[in-house]
């Protein structure tokens, strides 16, 4: 990694969760000094925060963000797996099952962990803070943002530590750069500064979690298989997903689209896992020790705030993470896309040699390069469901055809599933599962299935012993 000739001397991140801490990391080759600026007390250990209740869920790392993780922090794979993560080829452990079937296992070529959310973050912000140049300033609420006077530049931001005084503290920077997630006041605090806040787009999902953890046995059969199950959308509407997790333990959390939520109550939700179309689930939970309460969370809408359409912009300050855009969870695209535009971060200030001049407008506009991808993504699934409401891309439902064709093609061709995951994981533009000899193999696949009795012998009942 080579440092920008023209280092500054303070950059400034509000919000120590996943975007924040890559964000620091990747600022702290181009200025002296960052300070992150976190709401919670952070503990030296994995947790899940008030302010990031999200953790305590299934998070899955695709590919692709687990790749830049890794370019920031060489050695956290060989940390993960120390740890006791589950390290492995993407599609060598995967139990997917969808459309009636599982997908066939390929091998991708990358890498995937499985792990708990608050201890891929504990791995992260320890490597962060090990920088040498990176502070952390925790339990510190960021109350508002400090201006020029002409109001064109913010120059810094005021802080209420969570002490019983309640002290105020001011604190300058060059760059200050907003990674406090969906709930960003940075539209209020734009149109409080006379500046139009930006538009939003916001499609709504009505989608559910539930979530508990189980004691596992690593020398079970299927101790190192991950377990997902999507459904044939609009017929079914839920999913369950079962990762190994550090600690010998697996971490279950379902749900579904359109109001159709996993009850909380764990025979409830044991009973949710039987509904599933195939048993992996139901058959560890009625087995395994649950180390957990069911603990829920409620997804309303996907939000994506258009930075990039705003012609006036305050100088010295960036947006960043869910901040910008936060998709509906049950794609696994977050922490990835909050990577992806941090890389993009870096890369900008590195072709500019650190100059930060009309920086937020070429930022924003490659951030939303970025997050076009997994919102075409995930929003186009979405609107598989007719209870989906919000701004429809032209043409989806036409798209959402062929795409079905590609998941039924995947129960039975392998090829194709490395080429759909590949997509998913961020790896591969969606237009590569649409080549001439892509959409042969998708035919082909589905003439076969068509041809095949249901459900197709050896595939669910086989898995599901
Ligand atoms: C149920 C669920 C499951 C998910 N599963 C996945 C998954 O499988 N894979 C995946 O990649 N992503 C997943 N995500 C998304 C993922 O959690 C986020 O994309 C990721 O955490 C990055 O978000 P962030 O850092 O931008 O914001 P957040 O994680 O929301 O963090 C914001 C931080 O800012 C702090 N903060 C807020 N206000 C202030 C303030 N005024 N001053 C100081 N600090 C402040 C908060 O305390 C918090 O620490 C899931 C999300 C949900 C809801």
């Amino acid at each position: 990694m080579t440092r920008s000739t023209a280092t500054h001397a303070h950059a400034i991140v509000l919000g120590a969760s996943m975007a924040g801490l890559l964000t620091a990391r990747v600022l702290s080759e181009h200025f002296s000094q960052v300070t992150l600026i976190e709401r919670d007390p952070v503990a030296d250990r994995p947790e899940a925060r008030k302010g990031q209740p999200q953790t305590r869920h299934l998070h899955g790392l695709l590919a692709s963000g687990l790749e830049i993780m890794t370019r920031y922090f060489p050695d956290l794979m060989e940390a993960l797996e120390a740890g006791g993560a589950i390290v492995g080829d993407f599609g060598e452990n995967m139990r997917w099952c969808t459309y009636g079937g599982y997908r066939q296992r390929f091998t991708l070529g990358s890498k995937a962990v499985l792990m708990s959310r608050p201890f891929l973050e504990y791995l992260v912000r320890t490597r962060t803070l090990a920088q040498g140049n990176i502070a952390l300033l925790d339990n510190c609420a960021v109350r508002r943002l400090l201006t020029t006077t002409d109001r064109t530049r913010i120059v810094g931001v005021e802080v209420e530590q969570r002490t019983q005084d309640s002290a105020v503290t001011v604190l300058n920077a060059d760059l200050i750069v907003d990674c406090t997630g969906r709930g960003s006041r940075t539209p209020q605090w734009l149109a409080e500064l006379g500046y139009t806040a930006p538009v939003e787009s916001e499609v709504k999902v009505n989608v559910g979690y539930a979530t508990q953890i189980f004691r596992r046995t690593p020398s079970d059969d299927y101790a190192r298989d991950w377990v997902l199950i999507t459904p044939e959308a609009p017929r079914e509407t839920r999913f369950g997903a079962m990762f190994p997790i550090e600690g010998d333990r697996w971490i279950v959390s379902m749900g579904g689209w359109a109001g159709d939520h996993a009850p909380t109550d764990p025979a409830g939700f044991l009973e949710y896992a039987r509904t599933m179309p195939t048993p992996d689930i139901y058959n560890m939970m009625r087995q395994a020790e649950a180390l957990t309460d069911v603990y829920p969370h409620k997804f309303n809408s996907s939000l994506r705030r258009h930075y990039e359409k705003l012609t006036r912009f305050p100088a010295g300050y960036l947006v960043l993470g869910d901040a910008i855009s936060s998709f509906n969870p049950t794609y696994g695209q977050g922490m990835t896309s909050a990577a992806m535009q941090a890389a993009a971060l870096d890369e900008l200030l590195m072709q500019r040699h650190g100059n930060l001049t009309d920086i937020a407008p070429a930022f924003f506009k490659r951030a939303a390069k970025i997050i076009d991808t997994p919102w075409q993504l995930a929003v186009g699934e979405d609107f598989r469901f007719p209870q989906t409401t919000g701004p429809k891309p032209a043409g989806i439902d036409l798209l959402n055809r062929y795409v079905a064709a590609v998941h039924r093609a995947t129960l039975v061709d392998p090829e194709v599933g490395r080429a759909f995951a590949k997509v998913m994981n961020l790896m591969a533009p969606p237009p590569s599962l649409m080549t001439p000899g892509m959409m042969v193999r998708v035919w082909r696949a589905n003439r076969q299935l068509h041809r095949m009795p249901q459900p197709i012998p050896g595939n669910i009942a086989a898995a599901a012993d």
